[in-house]
């Protein structure tokens, strides 16, 4: 099950990630937008991190809408009211409940996701954070529809998002500033589908 503390790690361990790759997210962005991705994403989640401290939340939801409402808060850009979405969507689908099981952790996802998509208007394929994001979140619900642990599924969906970020790589993008550059963003890897991924891939390292 999934608690305010494997939350917490989740987070702390994003921001960790964020922190480690900022350069790089920085250099992706560079070739196909205005190079402060990573700025943008360590701003806002050092800016999370500082908030646990100080943190009334001590439930899943008003944990998951004072992350959100920071990122909103902290980061410009398309990145920061995409990410915080994610995360003030999450907050009401865990049902108010203490500890999610797997299932509702899962759902809380996908209604994080289906906030993004609602938000952006990104389609699979647009070159965005949606690439990463949309194949982990179906490699996740198969997993667990086939009886595997929450462990094991966050797995599944780190390694589908690692491949939708590769994926992401040969796409023309369709949103976001990317977009600007027409053919000339093909050839570059999405700044959002590679924090997306790290988003991902601390959840497997932290929440199972
Ligand atoms: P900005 O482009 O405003 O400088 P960032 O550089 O922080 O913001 O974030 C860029 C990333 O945001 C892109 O790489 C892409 O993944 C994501 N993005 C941009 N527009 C959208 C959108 N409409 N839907 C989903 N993701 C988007
Ligand atoms: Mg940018
Ligand atoms: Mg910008």
């Amino acid at each position: 099950v999934v608690d305010i503390t494997a939350l917490q790690r989740w987070l702390r361990t994003f921001a960790a990630s964020v922190a480690e790759q900022r350069d790089h997210l920085t250099a992706l962005d560079a070739a196909i937008g205005d190079a402060d991705h990573g700025a943008n994403m360590h701003r806002g989640m050092t800016a999370v991190v500082d908030a646990l401290a100080t943190a009334s939340s001590d439930d899943p939801a008003a944990l998951l809408k004072q992350t959100g409402m920071t990122l909103v808060k902290s980061v410009g850009g398309a990145s920061g009211p995409l990410y915080g979405t994610l995360f003030l969507r999450m907050a009401p689908a865990t049902g108010g409940a203490t500890t999610l099981d797997a299932e509702t952790f899962a759902k809380a996802l996908r209604a994080g996701l289906e906030g993004v998509v609602a938000r952006g208007k990104a389609e699979l394929g647009d070159k965005t954070m949606v690439d990463a994001l949309a194949p982990a979140l179906d490699a996740l619900d198969a997993a667990l529809g086939g009886g595997e642990s929450l462990a094991a599924g966050l797995r599944a969906a780190s390694a589908a998002a690692d491949e939708g970020r590769d994926a992401t790589i040969p796409l023309v993008a369709r949103k976001g500033r990317a977009s600007y550059l027409g053919e000339r963003s093909a050839g570059h890897q999405d700044p959002g589908a590679t924090s997306a991924a790290l988003l991902v891939a601390a959840a497997a390292d932290a929440v199972a």
